[in-house]
């Protein structure tokens, strides 16, 4: 029935009891940072209270119980993904840290010489968060290689044509996100990650916002490296991580030198130690790696298919009633599949919009969603933006439609 998921979950994230300016929170803003429920914050504080200890190099009971926690962590977050034998996952600070480390470990310099050499062609998607194009662009800078972008149409779409006009035996990779942050699209991810990869580069997919709702299977999908965050799927900030093949992973040049990823040191050269541990130098962020891992059980007991039927259905409804207000255009409207419902319109800014909104205690994001080459490119500007999570409710949702409209009277 609709809304049985959020009233069966709700009481486990106390920060949506409260009010705000008066009014019941209604807390649309999933796709930037999801709230975290009582077991995820249970897993972390017993591994504070309990485990803490610093990992892989105590012969000490605390550092092997923290060093099988993270293992652990990982281990829950790789089959999470489909991750399998020849797949291997790095804990990094987030996506944007794990496409860094793509972007950088492609680029550096290496014994064997760099991955990208000058000349080579890096491809990434028009619809990118900045975190997927920004690495790119300095990857590029630094190698000499040329940075080429596959355009969406007006309407915000990618073509597997215009993929098929960019690939040329010089195309190195190929960068895509699962779902555009701030629009809402849902490219054929699958289809056109196989087609780079059988004109022979390598893949990478930002799943930051996927991984959340979507069953994404690695085992199943032409992907060299995927990236996502803890914090958009019910975990802790901060902590995220990069899954790939481990041949992809090999040919990356660490981001980070220090301790733990080495196997021997001189005071003039080191030689490093294998994967994961070449690329997670320094003391990670185990707690969260922990939570993050709690997260991914957490949505696998509700379920994705239910979390992702209920997002839908909340993020249909609100595209129907934002649409019907006039003067409203909704971006991707036929992005059925995300979780994000982002629009414009031409008799009021986004931010006071978004300020109307919180004066009734509705949490949207407003701005350009650190997507600002897709906006200019659309031609939209800034936008409003809801977004859904598990919790939220289709009241909510008819508080937001009926908390537009009144904005819009008021600032038109
Ligand atoms: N990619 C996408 C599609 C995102 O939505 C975000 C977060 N808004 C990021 C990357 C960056 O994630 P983080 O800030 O967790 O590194």
């Amino acid at each position: 029935t609709p809304g049985a998921l959020a009233s069966g979950v709700r009481t486990l994230f106390p920060v949506l009891e409260q009010r705000i300016h008066g009014a019941a929170l209604a807390y649309l803003d999933n796709a930037a940072t999801t709230q975290v429920p009582l077991p995820v914050l249970a897993a972390m504080r017993h591994f504070e209270a309990h485990d803490r200890a610093n990992i892989h190099r105590g012969v000490h009971t605390l550092s092997q119980r923290a060093t099988d926690a993270f293992e652990q962590a990982r281990s829950d977050l790789k089959r999470f993904v489909g991750a399998g034998a020849g797949h291997e996952l790095v804990f990094t600070s987030g996506t944007t840290e794990a496409l860094n480390l793509v972007a950088h470990g492609l680029s550096a310099a290496q014994p064997g010489g760099a991955f990208l050499q000058p000349g080579d062609e890096i491809i990434v998607s028009g619809l990118e968060h900045h975190a997927n194009l920004v690495p790119w662009q300095q990857a590029a800078r630094r190698s000499g290689a040329m940075l080429r972008v596959l355009l969406p149409d007006a309407q915000g779409r990618l073509h597997a044509q215009d993929l098929a006009c960019l690939l040329t035996p010089r195309t190195r990779v190929f960068a895509l996100t699962a779902c555009a942050n701030a629009t809402g699209e849902t490219p054929p991810f699958a289809a056109l990650l196989a087609q780079a990869a059988q004109a022979g580069a390598l893949t990478v997919l930002d799943a930051a916002q996927a991984v959340g709702h979507t069953v994404i299977d690695l085992s199943a999908l032409a992907c060299d490296f995927m990236a996502f965050s803890g914090h958009k799927m019910y975990g802790p900030m901060g902590t995220g991580a990069l899954v790939g093949r481990m041949a992809a992973l090999e040919r990356l040049a660490p981001l980070r030198y220090g301790g733990d990823m080495v196997e021997r040191v001189s005071y003039t050269d080191a030689a490093f130690a294998p994967l994961p541990s070449r690329l997670e130098g320094g003391t990670p962020n185990v707690a969260s790696a922990v939570g993050m891992a709690a997260a991914a059980t957490f949505i696998g007991h509700i379920g994705r298919a239910a979390i992702d039927a209920h997002v839908q259905a909340l993020r249909a409804h609100a595209v129907a009633g934002l649409a019907a207000i006039e003067g409203i255009t909704v971006l991707a409207p036929h992005a059925t599949t995300s979780a994000i419902a982002s629009f414009v319109t031409p008799h009021a800014h986004p931010h006071d919009i978004g300020t109307l909104l919180d004066a009734q205690g509705i949490a949207v994001r407003t701005g350009h969603h650190c997507a600002q080459p897709l906006l200019d490119h659309l031609g939209t500007g800034p936008t409003t933006r809801a977004s859904f999570g598990l919790y939220n409710t289709h009241d909510e949702v008819e508080r937001l439609i009926a908390g537009v409209a009144h904005a819009l009277e008021v600032l038109r």
